[in-house]
């Protein structure tokens, strides 16, 4: 397992807001066994990671299976490490992968690795990070895990390049997002010595304060037992379904007027997410044999399967036939692509990107607005002139 620092880079957007949650955190065991997506992004790093040091392409590495630790490399990770290392490898200039760097300057004890930092000649320096996964876009502006892999770089090389732009490039393959975010040195290093290094102080305190919100709540492992977020979710819930003001009659709350609406869908993912985490949390003390009044534990639902596959096909087989005991899928884009070659013609040919269905964003989301159109269906809307 790989180690971390207490008050490392990947935490820090969870840190520098809410100093208690380190030692919240440090509550929760370690079970030693990681998640089945932090297996699939650590696979996917170390096919990077592989194909960058051999100058190899990522189907180089398909099937492979780097330590017991990892997942096989299959297909869809092929494609999407391959849409990486092409981003990476188009920099040129002087490259470092995987590369420990320490923060210790501005954050005692701290370090972390850089998936990628190249120098080109234009005087930047490109600080890299791959992200795996798919459930969150992550923006490089004001990332704080990238500006303090940006420090770190700054502190380790500054004397060998001259660095006058540091961009902070998060890479998300399977999103389609590159996010890059352009700082000085002189800004990252103020960032540093005004936000970050009492950010870190705070943190290391005696008594060091809570403050629960969205950005910080949502991947600390102490949301299940929190009582600063218990508290604020609570309070958020009952806000938003009362009507500041008078009290609260029958005409008041037939329905929830958009603008009450709108107040509290930013709330219901980290609504959502809390609840989950309490529900967890009471699973494994009822799985430790603990005693969580009024619960217990029973099965849940499951799905029928065939006991035996190969048994079953060759019984049904004789009973039904082989044609209608089996059927005959098409192979995958990306293994057709494995066969043919990248951008073979008929491939592109007979592929389509269907549009994504439509969902809700905030208005700061970088993606187009799209619009129903009720003759229509819905489109994009063009661009403000
Ligand atoms: S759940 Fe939120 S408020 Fe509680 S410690 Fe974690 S980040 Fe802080």
């Amino acid at each position: 397992m790989t180690a971390h620092a207490k008050l490392g880079p990947s935490g820090a957007h969870r840190w520098m807001l809410c100093p208690a949650s380190v030692e919240m955190e440090a509550q929760i065991p370690d079970t030693g066994i990681d998640s089945p997506y932090a297996v699939e992004g650590t696979t996917a790093h170390a096919l990077a990671e592989m194909a960058l040091a051999n100058n190899r392409d990522a189907d180089d590495y398909a099937g492979v299976r780097f330590n017991p630790d990892l997942i096989h490399v299959d297909d869809d990770m092929v494609e999407y490490v391959q849409m990486y290392l092409d981003y990476v490898r188009e920099l040129g200039g002087t490259r470092f992968t995987e590369q420990r760097v320490d923060i210790s300057r501005w954050v005692p004890e701290s370090f972390g690795t850089a998936d990628n930092i190249v120098f080109t000649d234009d005087g930047v320096m490109h600080v890299i990070d791959l992200k795996y996964g798919k459930g969150v876009p992550v923006f490089a502006q004001n990332n704080p895990q990238g500006m303090c892999y940006a420090l770190g770089a700054l502190a380790a090389y500054d004397f060998l390049f001259d660095i006058e732009t540091v961009r902070i490039v998060i890479h998300q393959p399977r999103l389609d997002v590159v996010s890059e975010w352009d700082i000085s040195r002189e800004d990252l290093l103020a960032w540093a010595d005004n936000e970050l290094a009492p950010a870190a102080q705070a943190a290391n305190a005696e008594d060091a304060p809570f403050n629960p919100g969205d950005k910080q709540c949502r991947f600390c492992d102490a949301k299940g037992i929190c009582r600063a977020l218990a508290e604020h979710n609570l309070a958020v819930a009952c806000e938003g379904f009362s009507v500041v003001g008078d009290p609260i009659s029958t005409k008041d709350v037939k329905s929830l007027a958009p603008e009450e609406i709108a107040g509290l869908l930013p709330q219901l993912d980290l609504l959502t997410k809390w609840a989950k985490s309490v529900e967890g949390h009471a699973q494994g003390l009822l799985e430790l044999g603990e005693d969580v009044p009024g619960f217990k534990l029973v099965e849940g639902r499951s799905v029928r399967k065939w006991a035996d596959e190969d048994a079953a096909g060759k019984a049904l087989s004789r009973k039904l036939g082989a044609k209608n005991a089996f059927t005959k899928k098409l192979i995958t884009i990306t293994q057709a692509e494995k066969e043919l070659g990248r951008g073979d013609p008929l491939i592109v040919k007979h592929t389509v990107k269907p549009e994504g269905k439509p969902t809700i964003a905030p208005v700061s989301d970088k993606r187009r607005t799209i619009e129903i159109d009720v003759t229509d269906g819905f489109g994009e809307v063009p661009d403000a002139a």
